[in-house]
């Protein structure tokens, strides 16, 4: 089978990268390269930009009403709802996860359209005047200008949205740069945000890989960089962002505490637990990875958890009946691999997993066995450093204050996890928590209205939710002198 071709979008045009080089997308359940995308140069990066500031500038964009950016958003949503099925199928083909997740995930992503529409069309700014005499103050909020999105291979369709869905909404001209490992979906989405009848140059996508990310990040024509990713990366680009005090808005890594108190309903707690890190293969940013049990309960949840994890079904991640799939790249599998070594070496106790699976049908594909990790200390670097993988460490905790200490002690920020019956802990521990999200009794839970980001080095501003939008736009004080009068 010879692997399909795909362009990417400049100011409206499908073209190759100047000087034709191209870079593949493989399956990491069967390893064939079945997609080569361009490899965008500084070239294409600048027509991008250049296309985008024109769209902001001069197009018609720059002219276009709430009322028809609304009506463009909710064009792609239902467009995205009609061609869901296809765009989830490409996302498993490229990063590996299930498709009984991708499919309801892709689905749900017309509602952020949906949603973003009604924001457009709401008023915004406000006015002043009461407390200043003889003057007529108000703001308008205007949109920031032209948008670099930087995107990981995680939930690449998803995590487009969050920032494409407020950024147009308020008028802003966009440039994606989508993660090198799943190009193929945000082309596809391209194509449909096409047919939606935006205008051409709102939305440029350029492939590559991340020193193409770099070189749109340090465009001079970038007025905002929106990025998701890891936390290292995220510093790089907040390092090129002051260089020119471009806006920015990072979504970054996690090592999020998900925690167990001995009065939780365990079988429910347990289902809870073992979605938070398995889900996705634990390749998500809000991956419940440090499960912190109370010592009460802490052999019993363990053993439990430990069972429940052996017997997860892995398989092909296009046949429903898969519980897990795999990891989604040849890198991010080793890295995951060599994080359970670490973690043997530093003295966790490997309870189960711990490798590829033996199961011949699976030797193909980028598989690690759900793993658990017990008798881990929060010292550890396997309780500090995110795997993104399907790698949980148990770490047991004496009572409220000691898990709080140890939930808050790690340099991310981004969720949490409690399981609990007592409503009054509940509401204690989510103001306690340094996260940007706190579950109680659920875990990885999101949706349009909520916000979503992250506290410390997870990240800086929030996705989601009617706010999000305010990352996106300027505000502007207008002033007017009531009290003189011109002669
Ligand atoms: P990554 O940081 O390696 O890459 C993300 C994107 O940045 C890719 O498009 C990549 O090509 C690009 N990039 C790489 N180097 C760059 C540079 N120097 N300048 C500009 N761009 C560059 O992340 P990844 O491995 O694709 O994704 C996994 C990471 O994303 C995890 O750390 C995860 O926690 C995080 N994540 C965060 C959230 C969130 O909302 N907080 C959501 C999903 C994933």
């Amino acid at each position: 089978m010879s692997a399909e071709t795909h362009a990417m979008v400049i100011d409206g045009q499908w073209r190759a990268a100047a000087g034709g080089a191209t870079l593949a997308s493989v399956n990491p359940f069967d390893g064939t390269a079945w997609a080569t995308v361009p490899s965008a140069t500084a070239q294409d990066i600048d027509d991008a930009v250049q296309a985008a500031r024109r769209a902001f500038d001069d197009g018609p964009w720059a002219r276009s009403t709430p009322l028809h950016r609304a009506a463009l958003l909710r064009r792609l949503g239902d467009l995205i709802k009609e061609n869901a099925d296809e765009l989830a199928r490409i996302q498993v083909r490229e990063n590996g996860k299930l498709i009984r997740e991708m499919a309801g995930q892709t689905t749900a992503l017309a509602n952020h359209c949906y949603f973003f529409a009604g924001v457009a069309e709401q008023p915004s700014g406000e006015t002043l005047s009461s407390s200043v005499p003889d003057m007529q103050v108000f703001t308008v909020r205007e949109p920031v200008g032209v948008v670099a999105a930087i995107t990981p291979w995680n939930s690449p369709v998803s995590l487009l949205l969050w920032k494409l869905c407020p950024a147009l909404a308020v008028g802003c001209t966009v440039v994606v740069k989508p993660s090198e490992i799943t190009p193929v979906s945000t082309l596809f989405l391209a194509r449909l945000i096409q047919e939606a009848g935006f205008p051409d140059g709102v939305v440029n996508v350029v492939t590559g890989a991340g020193e193409a990310g770099a070189a749109l990040a340090a465009h001079p024509g970038v007025d905002k960089i929106a990025f998701t990713g890891s936390t290292a990366v995220g510093k790089k680009i907040a390092v090129t962002a002051a260089e020119r005090l471009a806006r920015v808005s990072l979504e970054l890594g996690g090592k999020s505490p998900n925690i167990v108190f001995p009065d939780a309903d365990l079988a429910n707690t347990v289902n809870g637990v073992m979605a938070g890190i398995f889900a996705a293969t634990g390749q998500t940013c809000m991956a419940g990875s440090r499960v912190l049990v109370h010592e009460d309960i802490y052999d019993r949840f363990s053993k439990q958890l430990t069972e429940r994890a052996r017997q997860i079904k892995l398989g092909d991640p296009l046949d429903p009946g898969s519980e897990m799939g795999t990891v989604a790249c040849k890198a991010q599998y080793d890295k995951v691999l060599n994080y359970i070594e670490i973690a043997k070496a530093e003295g966790a106790h490997l309870a189960a997993g711990g490798k590829h699976p033996e199961d011949p049908a699976l030797r193909q594909g980028l598989f690690v066995e759900p793993t658990v990790f017990t008798g881990v200390t929060n010292d550890m670097r396997i309780a500090r450093e995110e795997v993104f993988g399907p790698v949980a460490v148990v770490i047991k905790f004496s009572g409220e204050d000691d898990a709080v200490r140890i939930a808050n002690d790690t340099s991310f920020g981004l969720a949490a996890g409690v399981w609990t019956r007592d409503v009054a802990r509940a509401h204690r521990m989510i103001k306690r928590l340094r996260a940007g999200s706190v579950w109680i009794n659920n875990y990885r839970k999101t949706n349009h209205v909520a916000p979503f980001g992250g506290f410390k080095e997870s990240g800086i501003g929030r996705e989601n939710g009617v706010h999000a939008t305010d990352e996106y736009t300027e505000v502007k004080t207008a002033w007017i002198d009531t009290g003189s009068t011109i002669a």
